[in-house]
């Protein structure tokens, strides 16, 4: 009779960063689960950890080390027969990360870690290779890839593509999750399908940037002919759509999201500045002139906009002429969502070189300027919604106070609203809007909007 296979080690999962991060922590969970692995909540119950980084900006840097060397002590002490590190820092930094941190048994990069199963045998069986880190296309799921959701079930994510092409001055990263590259349209419906017959009712879908979606497949198909597809899901499910890049935002786009049934009148797209001269030095390939009038079509042509954008301040160069005009853009554009950062050097980008660097007091007090001017529209906005009525997707639940969302805002990033009542996760109902309260609005119900299936 043959040996029953040894029971396969439990497994303590960190991820960081950024959603589409997390979806790479989801599709490691899932092999994992899949190959027989269990998950530990608590690293005491672990005898293998895993650390999924993230390398984008300094503090994600920082944030990442930190997580990896809190592990690495218990991986010292032998309370884990396995730590690994995989994502973005080890795909950027590889072997010189491996000469910093010698507790870490393996890195794994960006278009490895569907071998995550395989690489922890060989590192369990102390023949690990120590790096397995490759260039080229990050790898790039689908829709039968194993996924273990980390976040809520009634609201996730859903990858269009992997890596980037285009050469903004200010941004490393192209050089590690590499060239760009598209998943198949029905690839991604499956997906859609799939999720929202399991009773997700938010689906926010992410790539570095989403407009260049289908360039790379066979009859190219862009990512109006995507967006018209999905759109046609039977569940009532909110389809978000998330980084579009300024230059590639079609009239038949706008048209798409303007007759749309399931996709949300919720437009994101970094434009990052305003000023002429600082847009070329960013290598945006854009004016000014063409985001003040695409932002006037995006208008006239889509009821119920919401317009998220984010900028950067304190790029090499910036002035105090250029930065007004920055503020004048905002001022203007009224739009609904701002997100704001200050520019950081970032080894591998052509702005790193540049002259004129900003001095960090000067883009720190514009950071602040532009902070207080967006926490003014917002403020203002928030004030026009209380009385009205609006419908909301509930996210948590605590006893007798819940706490949802409004179409119009995003997961993690647009504040939320709360509720004084119990309402169960992945509920849509109706509330009216009794106040403000910062960032975030408080409401009351008003009853629940459809006999949708409350989430187990
Ligand atoms: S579009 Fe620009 S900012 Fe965005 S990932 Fe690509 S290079 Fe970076």
């Amino acid at each position: 009779m043959s040996a029953k296979p040894s029971p396969k080690k439990s497994i303590y999962f960190r991820s960081l960063g950024c959603p589409k991060n997390q979806l790479d922590s989801e599709v490691m969970l899932g092999k994992l689960a899949l190959d027989g692995f269990s998950i530990a909540e608590e690293i005491e119950d672990a005898q293998v950890a895993i650390v999924n980084t993230c390398s984008f900006i300094e503090s994600a840097r920082e944030e990442s080390i930190e997580a990896i060397l809190e592990v690495a002590d218990l991986r010292e002490a032998g309370a884990l027969e396995a730590l690994v590190v995989t994502g973005c820092l080890p795909q950027r930094y590889g072997r010189d990360l491996a000469k910093e941190l010698p507790e870490v048994d393996a890195f794994v990069g960006t278009n490895q870690f569907q071998k995550i199963s395989s690489i922890l045998d060989e590192t369990l069986a102390g023949q690990s290779r120590g790096s397995y880190i490759e260039g080229g296309p990050s790898y790039l799921y689908d829709a039968d890839t194993p996924r273990m959701l980390i976040g809520p079930q009634h609201s996730t994510y859903v990858k269009l593509s992997e890596g980037c092409d285009r050469v903004c001055a200010f941004c490393a990263i192209p050089s590690f999750r590499g060239p760009f590259h598209s998943r198949a349209p029905e690839s991604i419906l499956q997906e859609v399908k799939q999720l929202a017959a399991a009773g997700t009712r938010e689906i926010n879908f992410i790539a570095q940037d989403s407009t260049a979606y289908g360039k790379d497949l066979p009859g190219r198909p862009k990512l109006a002919d995507l967006l018209r597809l999905v759109d046609e899901v039977e569940e009532p499910v909110w389809l978000r759509q998330l980084y579009l890049y300024p230059t590639a935002v079609s009239d038949e786009l706008i048209d798409v999201f303007a007759g749309a049934k399931r996709l949300l009148p919720y437009v994101d797209i970094p434009m990052q500045h305003a000023s002429d001269r600082v847009l070329k030095a960013m290598k945006r390939g854009v004016t000014s002139a063409h985001q003040r009038k695409l932002i006037r079509r995006l208008r006239e042509a889509i009821p119920g906009l919401t317009l998220r954008t984010t900028v950067i301040v304190g790029f090499p160069g910036e002035t105090e002429e250029d930065f007004q005009e920055l503020c004048e853009f905002v001022r203007e554009s009224d739009f609904d969502r701002l997100g704001a950062f200050r520019y950081s050097d970032e080894e591998g980008t052509t702005a790193l070189g540049l002259a004129d660097k900003v001095e960090r007091e000067v883009s720190l007090d514009r950071f602040q300027r532009l902070m207080s001017l967006q926490q003014e529209m917002m403020q203002e906005k928030l004030q026009k919604l209380i009385g009205s009525e609006q419908e909301i997707l509930i996210d948590q639940n605590q006893g007798n106070r819940s706490q949802g969302r409004m179409a119009s805002q995003a997961p993690e990033i647009d504040g939320l609203v709360k509720l004084r009542a119990a309402a169960a996760p992945g509920q849509r109902i109706q509330v009216r809007i009794t106040g403000v309260d910062d960032v975030d609005l408080e409401a009351e119900p008003l009853r629940p909007s459809s006999a949708l299936p409350v989430l187990q």
